[in-house]
Parts: C-alpha cells; structure tokens; sequence
C-alpha cells in the first residue's frame, strides 16, 4: 500500500502531476485513489472527463449523517481510478483545514483507503494554512513529493513545505524528492539542482514543458489517456515504478540566507536591481 502526498506552490502543476501519475499507476495494474485536498476542488477533473465532483464538506454540510454513502462522493474515472474532492469554504472565507479533516474522517469512517494500493493526495502547498499538515498525518501518506520549477518563488515556497514537514516530522524519513517541472526559466536547471544538493533531496521526476499538457487539459484528460504515445508519458510511468519502494530522506530545509544565496546565488549585499538584472529574481 501507497499513500503518496504531492506538494508544491500554488499553480506550479500539483494537479496535472498527480492526476497523470494516478493514470500511470492504474495502467501498472495497482488500484488507485486520488484525493484533491483543495478548495478549488479540480483535482480530479482530468480522470473524469472534466466532471465536477460534490466535494465532502458540501455534502456534509447537506446531508443527515445517517444518509451518508459512499457512492454520493467517490467516482470512479479512468482506468477505475477513485476520484475524491475535499472541497473547502469559499476563497478568503474560513479554513480549507476544514474541508481536509472533515473529508479524512469520513473516508476513515468507509474504511476507503484499505480498498485502495495506491492513494494520491494532491495537496494546497500553502504551509500557512491548516489543511497542510493534515494529509501527512502518519495514518495518511507515507510519502511525500514536492513539485517546484526553477523559479525562486517555486523554490521558496518548497524550501517552506519542508519546514512544515519539518515540523511535523523531525528527523524521520518521508520524502522521495523533488518533481522538477520545467518552466523553461533561465538557469532553471542549475537553480533545482543546487536546491536538491542543499537539501539532500534527488529529482526524481523532471518534467519538460510541454503543450501536451494543455492539448489533453482541453479534453478534460491526462496525457496519458489522451496521447499515450507521448514522451512525457514515459516519465509518469517510471516515476510509478521508481517510488514503489523507493528510498525516503528527512526534510531538511535551507535558511532563507542559504536558499538565496547558495541555491540562487543572490548575494544579499546586491540590490534588488542588480539581482534582477544578474538574471535572477530581485528579493524584497
Ligand atoms: P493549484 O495550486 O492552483 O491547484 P496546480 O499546482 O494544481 O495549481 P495545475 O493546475 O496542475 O497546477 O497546472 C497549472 C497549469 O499549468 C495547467 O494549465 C497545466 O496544464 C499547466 N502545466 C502544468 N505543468 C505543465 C508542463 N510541464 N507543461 C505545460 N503546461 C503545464
Ligand atoms: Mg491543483
């Protein structure tokens, strides 16, 4: 059993990542759950066809807890994969902690997760929020990826989520690694790889940019239902097969001196001016 937590900044591809690394674990023959874990509930849109799912805390707000079924908030999608949305409050209004908890309890009380090999939690990188440490309850995911692209704010906001993993966790080993996908910044390459040597973290994924992406995003699908043939395909697939028993490190996060420094080499003495104009992004 697999319980696989994806992080990242907002935008930077949770999303798609996990919807096609779902798809690819379910053509590998392993039954799959995928869990949106965010307010936006699009989590799961591209394995059912662009459905729009009841999210939990909805339906648990309209429903008598002596109603509650199953079927009312779990779809099934491609390949068989299990499509779940937490669904939170409206933005700027309340917690998305809520909609997360709320969701894992009920999922405990169906027992879901002992019906599935695989579980995909595609989670809001926002280490701010309450919903962030929820999916990494011990009980929950074993292990944990962070997407992030060569762009400082990327890099910033995964240096942050391993100090909320830090928090969490201590010295114990859960994470796999980085999902490097590309944006196809300047010196994007250098920067990630500089990170996950100061992390002690591996790549274990890089992702190019690719309009395949946004060709099978308009049919409502992953690539990998949509063009199977295609070469990021491949990279879904191995990166499957590679964290099935794959080694896990501790979170070790930089201090905003080393992340700026070392890993994005801006001196802290340069002006904002000169850090941009050096091609790196200018700090406040
Ligand atoms: P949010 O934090 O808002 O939930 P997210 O991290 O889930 O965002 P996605 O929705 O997966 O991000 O991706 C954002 C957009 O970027 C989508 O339109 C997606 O198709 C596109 N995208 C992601 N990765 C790539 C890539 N490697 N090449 C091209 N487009 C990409
Ligand atoms: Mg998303």
């Amino acid at each position: 059993m697999k319980r696989i937590a994806v992080y990242g900044k907002g935008g930077i591809g949770k999303s798609t990542i996990s919807a096609n690394l779902s798809a690819a674990f379910a053509l590998a023959g392993h039954r799959v759950l995928q869990i949106g874990c965010d307010p936006k509930h699009d989590s799961t849109r591209l394995l059912l066809q662009g459905k729009r799912l009841t999210t939990v805390l909805d339906y648990l707000r309209i429903t008598n807890p002596l109603e509650y079924r199953l079927e009312d908030i779990l779809e099934e999608g491609f390949a068989g994969i299990g499509c779940v949305e937490a669904g939170g409050p409206k933005p700027g209004v309340g917690c998305a902690g809520r909609g997360i908890i709320s969701t894992f309890e009920l999922l405990e009380k169906f027992k879901l997760h002992d019906r599935y090999g695989v579980t995909v939690y595609d989670v809001l990188g926002d280490v701010v929020c309450g919903g962030f440490a929820v999916p990494i309850r011990r009980e929950y995911a074993d292990t944990i990826l962070i997407v992030t692209s060569g762009e400082f704010m990327a890099l910033y906001a995964a240096n942050n989520i391993l100090r909320g993993i830090r928090n969490y966790d201590g010295t114990e080993r859960r994470v796999a690694g980085l999902v490097y996908n590309r944006r196809n910044v300047e010196g994007e390459d250098e920067h990630v790889a500089r990170f996950a040597a100061a992390v002690g973290l591996p790549i274990c994924a890089t992702v190019p940019r690719s309009d395949a992406f946004s060709h099978a995003e308009r049919a409502n699908r992953t690539v990998i239902e949509m063009e199977a043939d295609a070469e990021v395909c491949a990279i879904f697939h191995r990166l499957a097969a590679a964290l099935d028993g794959c080694t896990l490190y501790e979170a070790k996060p930089l201090t905003d001196e080393a992340l700026e420094e070392t890993v994005l080499g801006i001196s802290l003495e340069q002006t904002p001016t000169e850090a941009a104009n050096s091609g790196a992004e200018p700090v406040e």
